[in-house]
């Protein structure tokens, strides 16, 4: 029986703000315990709220980058819970009318061109955290998060298992770092996912009961809970049960979710317009400035690079995937031949990405400047060192060994282009090495590459490639 998984994703993206949603309070991550809240985040008694403009704002150039309905008047409610890391007794939040309605996010999901419907997006405060190490027989409070900036982006429930959860999730990210609302450091949680997983037959239109997956921080993570969780459904399903809707947490020690708690409803937060804020009224001036100020988004570079440029899609997704290193192939492909391009955009996309991710550094911190890497190209397409050789020259400037130039001059590793030369070192190899010049003649196309791998050690690997190859044939043909 083949089942369908169906997928919601609930993301909280922290905003990138230096106050917080409704005090002045530092908003910064790390601070010792309690250092950053205010008599707002502690909810001292006759204490009021204002709304920061800059998550305001923040909010709206998102909207704007998904082509979601910015609201031009939305509502702050109050939804109501008791937790103690929540001394109001309520979070802020948007309920009824959030300030962004809708929108859509394309993305890649194996190899093929994904888009999902958002929702909605909303501005909220997160709450403290409750800190259980270090605490003999106690739980210790600590507000620094309360009251940081929150955008909730809601998607349908149109993704269709783990892997297109994941990838969507990663296009999220890429954006609000992209647009600059988000820092994106899931270790510190600036961008945590909730994962409503349900499952159904395929061919069914009616969607199973879900179970909602709670703050999963890494993508890695994602996959895997998604993927238990949907397997435990099914379980249940095929032997004959029922899932009780719930909120789950994923342990990934064990590699499984387990039941935190039976849904509650949003009824049973008695949500209600919070008295203390006045609703929130954006202008279509306001939201024109913020348009003007947006920067080119991913999916116009995506297009961009392959329609004009004539990358091939999986490139172009990877140089898309940061604005950072967008801009990196940007600065190093100006006004370049579409050749030097191509390349360039495949060396980036390949080896320089792999790098970054084996040291574990961000594009803003690669030893290698942009026009460098151009001249690392330039050199391979003008024929001075091949493709191999290049590999060498670029470990040598990720060490800082200097221009592409000087390290072909100072190493030695100009490719041998003079036929002259080659041709000799192609007659000591043929000369030294009968049974593989019989073999080929026997029709053996193997023995071919072998005699040219003879070449390229003899030239540790500087002889022009084209060249060796055109002379050996031509030698052996006689
Ligand atoms: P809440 O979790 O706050 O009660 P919603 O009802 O709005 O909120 O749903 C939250 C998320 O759950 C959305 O992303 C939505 O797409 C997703 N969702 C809703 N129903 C299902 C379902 N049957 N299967 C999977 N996801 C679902
Ligand atoms: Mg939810």
């Amino acid at each position: 029986m083949a089942w369908e998984i169906v997928v919601g994703i609930e993301t909280h993206t922290q905003l990138l703000t230096r106050s917080k949603m409704f005090s002045g309070a530092p908003n910064a991550f790390g601070a010792a315990p309690n250092m950053q809240a205010s008599a707002v985040d502690i909810a001292l008694p006759g204490t009021l709220p204002v709304a920061n403009r800059a998550a305001i704002e923040h909010a709206i150039r998102f909207g704007l980058a998904v082509k979601g309905k910015i609201s031009p008047r939305s509502v702050f409610a109050r939804k109501n819970y008791f937790y103690p890391d929540l001394p109001k007794g309520y979070q802020i939040s948007q309920y009824e009318i959030p300030i962004v309605q809708g929108g859509t996010v394309h993305f890649f999901s194996d190899k093929a061109e994904k888009s999902i419907r958002l929702t909605r997006a909303h501005l909220e405060e997160d709450a403290g955290k409750s800190l259980h190490e270090n605490f003999k027989d106690m739980t210790g409070i600590d507000l620094n998060r309360a009251g940081t900036p929150l955008l909730e982006i809601v998607t349908e429930p149109e993704l269709r298992g783990a892997k297109e959860a994941v990838a969507y999730a990663r296009a999220l990210h890429a954006l609000v770092v992209w647009i600059g609302i988000c820092d994106g450091n899931m270790q510190e949680g600036s961008f945590r996912c909730d994962a409503n997983v349900s499952v159904r037959k395929t061919g069914d239109e009616k969607l199973g009961t879900r179970c909602e997956i709670k703050n999963l921080n890494s993508f890695r993570f994602m996959e895997q809970a998604i993927e238990y969780e949907a397997r435990r459904q099914i379980e249940i399903l095929e032997d004959g049960g029922s899932i009780q809707q719930q909120t789950r947490l994923y342990d990934p020690d064990r590699d499984e979710t387990r039941s935190m708690r039976s849904k509650e409803d949003a009824q049973d937060y008695r949500y209600f317009p919070d008295p203390d804020l006045l609703p929130l009224v954006i202008s279509e001036k306001d939201i024109d400035r913020i348009q003007s100020e947006m920067p080119e988004l991913p999916s116009s570079r995506f297009k961009r690079y392959t329609d004009q440029l004539l990358l091939a899609t999986s490139t172009a997704s990877v140089l898309t995937s940061d604005k950072g290193l967008s801009d990196y192939f940007d600065r190093a492909t100006e006004s370049a031949s579409t050749e030097i391009i191509r390349q360039t955009a495949n060396w980036i996309a390949v080896s320089t990405n792999a790098k970054l991710n084996e040291r574990g550094i961000s594009i803003q911190q690669i030893p290698v400047p942009a026009l460098q890497l151009r001249q690392l190209v330039e050199r391979i397409v003008d024929g001075t060192i091949s493709g191999k050789i290049a590999k060498e020259v670029d470990d040598a400037m990720w060490s800082g060994e200097g221009t592409p130039d000087a390290i072909i001059e100072k190493r030695g590793l100009k490719q041998i282009s003079d036929s002259g030369a080659i041709e000799e070192i192609v007659d000591e190899v043929l000369a030294a090495n009968g049974k593989q010049v019989e073999d080929y003649r026997a029709g053996k196309e193997k023995a071919f590459n072998s005699l040219v791998g003879q070449v390229m050690k003899r030239t540790q690997g500087k002889a022009n490639p084209a060249q060796v190859n055109e002379v050996l044939r031509r030698k052996l043909a006689r």
